[in-house]
């Protein structure tokens, strides 16, 4: 998919609307549009990396950002102290759909145990 038809791109540049809930120099988060939990929140990098195969050395500071605001933003969104969980797709057997770098934040419902039940 060409760069600039890339729908995380176009919510980035505000060419699609999305519920954006936190913005920074380094982040920008949004609303999933399908939700698989009561809370379902996408977490890009405002520099574009592909998926977790395209990260370099020199990405390393903004990654720490993306956790550090990941879980700010579980606090913001009250679900820290139930609990929550944080998914990177990368590629055909994740599931990843968007070939954009993100950070699923899910939350506000018992997700199970995915290492026990799902592998
Ligand atoms: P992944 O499978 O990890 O690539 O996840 C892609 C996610 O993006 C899915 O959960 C989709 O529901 C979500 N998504 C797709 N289009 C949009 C959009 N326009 N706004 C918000 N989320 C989207």
């Amino acid at each position: 998919m060409y760069i600039k038809d890339n729908i995380f791109k176009k919510i980035l540049n505000n060419e699609i609307n999305s519920n954006i809930i936190y913005k920074n120099k380094y982040v920008t988060a949004f609303d999933d549009i399908n939700p698989k939990a009561p809370i379902h929140i996408i977490l890009i990098p405002n520099i574009y990396i592909k998926n977790m195969n395209y990260v370099k050395k020199s990405n390393i500071y903004i990654l720490g950002k993306m956790l550090l605001i990941s879980s700010k933003i579980a606090k913001l969104k009250n679900i820290d102290k139930s609990g929550y969980r944080l998914i990177i797709n990368c590629n055909k057997d994740s599931g990843q759909e968007i070939d954009y770098l993100h950070i699923h934040i899910l939350g506000g419902k018992f997700l199970g145990n995915i290492i026990c039940n799902n592998l």
